[in-house]
């Protein structure tokens, strides 16, 4: 006897498995359709409850995303955080399945956590963090497997004041020597935006965090082949944002 069990690709980790249908239809037997739903749901899911689809996406414009963070930006910078789906019933939903309205590639430096900088919950942002936001193939791996099977229509890359990578870059500049450990791997692509920096009257630092989120911008909208193709269709929205370390502030500059 066979069951069939929807499931969604980030559940069963079809990421691997093909690229253009949202959900993939397993064939499995009993024995092997009973152990996913004691995986999934626990030991008391009836048996009858075979077919599982997780929540579908919200289908949220772009712009309406952006306003739902920035909304919630603006709750952050007055102290008036409502820490929106954070609570258990929120917890099992996202189980079943994740729907982020947004994809934040952040700095990962521990003052500007996408959740809390945005209040928001638990699957509202799919967050990417690595130390100067900017895009190796690893991120951009991850970006592509967001937009394509989990719905969000916005990525958003989010900058902020005094960030540390793009200041060793600005020093690795200035001494002209080598950078130690394995920092190359940030320095390098920050590099182009700390030269422009130090072309331009202003705050050195303040310039090339900027000019960076914008050159990581430019960057995304040209990545073939998903991110740049989705963009090019108006499917997704790609931004580039400031965070102000002092007010809370998100600006947007790209
Ligand atoms: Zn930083």
């Amino acid at each position: 006897m066979t069951n069939r069990i929807w499931a969604s690709r980030d559940q069963m980790g079809g990421l691997l498995s093909g690229r253009k249908s949202r959900r993939r239809f397993l064939g499995t037997t009993v024995a092997a359709g009973i152990g996913g739903l004691l995986a999934l749901s626990g030991p008391l899911a009836p048996l009858s409850g075979l077919a599982f689809a997780a929540e579908e996406p919200a289908g949220m414009k772009p712009d309406d995303a952006l306003k739902v963070l920035m909304d919630g930006n603006a709750r952050f910078v007055a102290t008036k955080a409502t820490y929106p789906n954070q609570t258990a019933e929120r917890r099992t939903t996202v189980a079943g399945g994740q729907h982020p309205i947004a994809v934040v590639l952040s700095c990962s430096d521990s003052r500007v956590p996408p959740e809390l900088v945005f209040d928001q919950g638990l699957g509202d942002i799919f967050t990417v963090r690595v130390a100067g936001n900017v895009a190796d193939d690893a991120v951009i791996a991850s970006i592509e497997y967001a937009v394509e099977h989990l719905g969000p229509t916005l990525v958003m890359v989010l900058g902020h004041e005094k960030c540390g990578a793009v200041a060793a870059t600005l020093d690795a500049l200035k001494s002209g020597g080598e950078v130690p450990g394995h920092l190359s791997a940030l320095v390098d692509p920050i590099r182009p935006a700390a030269i422009q920096a130090n072309s331009q009257p202003g705050d050195a630092l303040d310039l090339a965090v900027i000019g960076n989120v914008g050159n990581v911008v430019a960057q995304l909208k040209a990545s073939e082949p998903v991110i740049g193709e989705m963009f090019g269709q108006e499917r997704i929205k790609i931004v580039g944002g400031r965070y102000d370390l002092d007010t809370g502030e998100v600006a947007i500059v790209a």
